[in-house]
């Protein structure tokens, strides 16, 4: 049996944090050395040894870091993944530009995934939003996207990247934002022509299938050259 690849978890303590490692614990082809977040409740769970965003520099080796955490965090593992050499899976969204730039310059030396979602649908809408966009010309375009009230970032990170397919099929896409209970994410791309209208949607039932998305890319990243990967680059 391969050895298990040795992953970091940043942002552990999220929503997200908790499903890699719910999940990574079910797989034999992965592991977690350490687990990152704001302020650690504990120092040592399931015989993961946790750290605080500041102890980052301290962490044990790992293989591939994964980051779901907040903007404010990104810069320092993405300085970690450039320092140690090791790729970077990173899906937190609401990134600046200056951020989006500094990954692109890391990709150069390490292999680096930034994805605003890792669900097999989302991945097959974006091919689907940007056929139609250049099937329809001159048809409005909207993205409604629908969040849990504890989202900071809006638009979200999957509606701009549903837009950039739009753009690039020639739609002018508009955006509309809802934070309602607990909706784990719901995209609706909306085509609308005279007297006719087209609805492309995708519901996310619960947050594993981005988690199960991201566990796969960071065992399919570990070893490959340094630069930028897709999820449909890692899919097979
Ligand atoms: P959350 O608020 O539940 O968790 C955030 C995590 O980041 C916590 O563990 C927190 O301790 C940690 N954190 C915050 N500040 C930190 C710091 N300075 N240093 C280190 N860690 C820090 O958020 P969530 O719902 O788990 O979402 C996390 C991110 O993932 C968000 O950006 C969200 O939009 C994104 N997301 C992406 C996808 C995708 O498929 N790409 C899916 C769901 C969520």
């Amino acid at each position: 049996m391969p050895v298990p690849v040795r992953l970091l978890i940043h942002g552990a303590s999220g929503r997200m944090g908790q499903a890699l490692l719910r999940l990574c614990g079910e797989r034999d082809d992965c592991t977690i050395v350490a687990a990152v977040s704001r302020h650690p409740a504990q120092r040592v769970a399931d015989g993961v040894p946790w750290f605080a965003a500041g102890e980052l520099s301290g962490v044990p080796e790992f293989d591939v870091a994964v980051d779901f955490s907040l903007p404010e965090a990104f810069d320092g593992i993405l300085a970690l993944c450039a320092q140690r050499g090791r790729p970077l899976v990173s899906g937190t969204t609401g990134l600046s530009d200056a951020q989006r730039a500094a990954l692109d310059a890391a990709a150069t030396r390490i292999p680096v995934l930034w994805a605003s979602n890792f669900s097999l649908g989302v991945a097959v809408l974006h091919e689907l939003v940007e056929r139609a966009a250049a099937a329809l010309r001159g048809w409005d375009c909207d993205i409604v996207e629908s969040h849990h009230v504890h989202k900071k970032d809006a638009p979200s990170g999957t509606a701009l990247t549903l837009g950039a397919a739009a753009q690039r099929g020639g739609a002018a896409p508009r955006y509309a934002s809802l934070r309602a209970g607990d909706i784990v994410g719901e995209h609706l791309v909306q085509f609308t022509g005279p007297g006719e209208r087209i609805e492309l949607v995708h519901r996310a039932g619960n947050r594993d299938i981005f988690a199960r998305g991201a566990l796969h890319a960071a065992v399919r990243l570990h070893g490959r050259a340094p630069g930028l990967y897709r999820v449909r680059d890692l899919l097979d």
